[in-house]
Parts: structure tokens; sequence; C-alpha cells
């Protein structure tokens, strides 16, 4: 495996993707022949040169990403839920110590610190986590008024956003999610009882009946709204892709699927048959897409819809998100991390919502966790594509993914290629081209 290039193939003939700066070029036999022959060594550059490109003026230099302009927040806002999911990586909101609901002055302080540090006339997100946000609907309302009210006032358009289980929505939210063009993604393991057994109540009693019957009102309502389903994928789940159409079909904006690939106690997560098979059915779920969106249908598979909008923009990035960047959790008590995830962890602690990001650990984090600094993703050609994985799951669990993540890569080149040559108005504008830094 060299770090520099991926050769893959489709009906159409050879292709490489230049892994500095994600280009994608069409190679003929021969070029292809002696790029098979170059192996992993120095050669490969000189091939590319022959390419077109020009490795010896990278794209993405060396140098960590100094802490941006925080233009998205993710407040913890209830410390409590109402179902006992065995992954739940918030340990059903209370991150492994005392449960704690957030107040409003640390809500309206979260809002006031993101407001200040945004570019007039710029946009910032507002995401709602819990444990369950909606345990706590009074203060998502206060809140999302308030960041309203305030936003207008500077200048800043507030987009918000919540993921929920679904099982506390009622009329009221139908009309306030729309009223601020939310959005919402619903937490779904399955169908039935696929789902019931992942996701029970704490009494034991499943909860996919309940949820359908709540959210069908707000899947109706969609306008300014967008309403998605999330399906975490264990070892158990099974069919993801007539799981995929039946959501589709129910009237979900989106559809994705999320591997666990770590947990709490270590249990539950995904290990290499499970992802063997994720695999598998994760094609089968892309070759349904890459057949409807041929056809000239909308056929909103998430994951499949990110990375082919990902490799048409060029999309080459050192990180896996934007978290202890652009993007914080913000804990019950006003605590500042990298993500939500990293809620009340020491280790990704990130200032406070009363003294403001800390610059300095913004910095270290940015620093450490760059991709070409971990191991073994400095050698993996597909780095800029997956930025390295999930920080909290690599940190947690190291990175046990990684076939799994170039086999999905891999089969989405290759739609990529093959959708742009047949579907090319899909994309909307012409492919993206970097240039390089001068
Ligand atoms: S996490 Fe795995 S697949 Fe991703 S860049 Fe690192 S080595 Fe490659
Ligand atoms: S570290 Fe993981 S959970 Fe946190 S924002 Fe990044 S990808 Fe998401």
């Amino acid at each position: 495996m060299t770090p520099h290039v991926h050769l893959f193939s489709t009906g159409a003939g050879w292709h490489a993707l230049a892994v500095d700066g994600s280009r994608i070029y069409d190679l003929d036999e021969a070029a292809a022949a002696l790029l098979n022959a170059a192996g992993d060594g120095e050669a490969v550059l000189g091939v590319l040169a022959s390419l077109g490109a020009n490795p010896a003026r990278p794209y993405i230099d060396g140098a960590p990403l100094a802490p941006p302009p925080v233009h998205a927040l993710a407040l913890a806002i209830s410390s409590t839920c109402n179902l006992a999911c065995s992954y739940c990586y918030a340990q059903q909101g209370s991150f492994g110590g005392a449960g704690r609901a957030m107040s409003w002055p640390v809500a309206k302080q979260s809002i006031d610190r993101l407001l200040e540090g945004a570019a007039s006339r710029g946009a910032v997100t507002i995401a709602f986590l819990g444990g369950e946000p909606l345990v706590n609907r009074a203060l998502v309302r206060q809140a999302t008024q308030y960041a309203s009210d305030q936003g207008r006032e500077v200048g800043v358009t507030p987009r918000f956003s919540i993921t929920s289980n679904g099982t506390l929505l009622d009329g009221s939210d139908v009309e306030f999610f729309e009223a601020h063009g939310f959005a919402v993604t619903i937490s779904l393991d399955g169908i039935g009882q696929a789902h019931d057994r992942q996701r029970p109540f704490r009494g034991g009693a499943g909860s996919y009946d309940r949820i359908i019957e709540r959210v069908m009102p707000l899947l109706e309502r969609q306008r300014r709204m967008q309403v998605s389903a999330r399906v975490t994928v264990t070892p158990y789940t099974r069919g993801l892709p007539s799981m995929l159409d039946q959501f589709i079909r129910m009237g979900f904006h989106s559809v994705g699927f999320s591997p666990v690939l770590a947990t709490p106690d270590a249990g539950g997560a995904l290990d290499g048959p499970d992802l063997s098979r994720l695999l598998s059915e994760m094609i089968d779920c892309a070759t349904a897409f890459e057949r409807r969106v041929s056809a000239g249908e909308r056929y909103p598979f998430s994951n499949m819809e990110s990375a082919m909008q990902q490799l048409h923009r060029g999309t080459h990035r050192p990180y896996p998100c934007g978290a202890g960047a652009g993007y914080l959790g913000v804990s019950a008590s006003g605590g500042l991390y990298a993500c939500h995830r990293f809620v009340d962890d020491e280790r990704a602690a990130m200032g406070t919502v009363l003294d403001g990001p800390d610059n300095r650990r913004r910095m270290v984090w940015l620093s450490d966790r760059r991709v070409d600094r971990q191991t073994p993703c400095s050698g993996c050609w597909a780095r800029y594509l997956c930025g390295g994985g999930c920080h909290h799951e690599a940190i947690n669990r190291g990175r046990p993914a990684c076939e799994y993540i170039r086999g999905w890569l891999h089969h989405c080149l290759q739609a990529y290629v093959r959708l742009l040559d047949c579907r090319p108005g899909y994309f909307g504008h012409p492919a993206v081209v970097a240039q390089p830094p001068a």
C-alpha cells in the first residue's frame, strides 16, 4: 500500500486517487501499469508528476490548524434519558458521573459566547443533545428563542439541530421545530422488534411504536424543518438495505448508518466479522443509491450523499471532524470540551463558557490529533478522506475499523466516477479541483 496514491477500476477503465489534494485521474492501461509497478517508493511520485500532479507542492503541509473561531456548540441540555440503550456513549446522559441538568444561565452564556465570536452576517449552529434533550424541553425552547432574537440583533443567523430518541415528541414540537427550521435527527435502530431490542424504555418495554406514532406528524410537516433517521449499527443489526428503503419511504429527509466502535464497557462494539458484514450491507445500500440516483430519483442515503459531495468538492482534510476546532461541546455545568462525546472528559477539556475557549489547549489538541501524526494513519492512502476516524473512538478503542473504512471509500470512489459519467447533473456544479498553496 502506498500512502501517495490509490488505484481503482470501474467499467470505464483505471483511475487513480492522488491522496494529497484528493484528485482523481483517469488512466490508460500503460499509466495504470506504471503506477502498479512503482510500488510504494519515490517512483510513485514520478508517475504522479507525469499525470499532472505536482507532488513537490503539497496541498496539505504538516502545520497544525490554528484554533479557528468557534461556529458550532453542542449543548448537553439534559442529563437524563428515558431509554436504556446498552451502547450509549453518554451513559444515559450522565457521562459516567452524577446526572446534572443544564441551567438557563449556562445555556445563555453559551449562546452569548457563540454569537460574540461569530463574524457579522455569518451563521452559527446550536445543537441540542443529551441524554434526551426533550426531557428539558423548556430550556431547548428558551435557548432557541434567545439565540434567534440575539442573532437578529447582531446580524448572525443561528441554525438549530436536535438529536432525540423521539419518544417525547408532541404536537407543539412540530410547530416549534418547523418555525425555527430545525434539523431533527431521530435515533432509530431498526424496524419494530429489532429497534426495541436495542432501545428499550428503562422498564424494558419497546419504544418503536411510540416513536413512529410521534415522528409521523413531523415527517408530514417538513418544510423548513428536516427530519433524519440515524441508525446505530451494533453486532446485532441486520438488513440495512431494507431498513434504509423503509425509512426513506416513511418520509425521512435522510437516513444514515453509524457503526458502534466503542462503548463505555467495551462490550457491544463491532469487531472484524461484524465489520465485514457491515461493509457488504453498506455496499448493497450504496448500489441501491447509485441505481436510483442514476435513474434521476432522489434516494437520501446520507452516508453516500455526503461521500459523493466530499469527493466532488475534492475534500482533503487532516482531521475527521471539527471537534476542538470550529466545534465544541458544552457540559451541563458550562465546561467546554472537544465535542459532545467528550463532555466531562478532562482529556479533551477546552475552557469554560464563563472564561471562553482555552486556545492553548485547543492548539495542543489540533497539533496532536492531526491525521499525519497518528499511527497507522500517516501511511494510509485514505487519510485525507477519513481524517483518522472519530477522535473519541480512536482514543478509547484504537482503530479497529480501518479495513472497513478503506473498503467503503474504495467503493465510494468507484461509484463517484460512474455517477459523474452517467448523471453529472446530480452534483449541481463542476468538480472542484483544488490548487496547491503557492
Ligand atoms: S483511521 Fe484507518 S482508514 Fe482512517 S486514515 Fe487512519 S489508518 Fe486510514
Ligand atoms: S470526535 Fe467523533 S463524536 Fe466528536 S465530533 Fe468528531 S467524529 Fe463526532
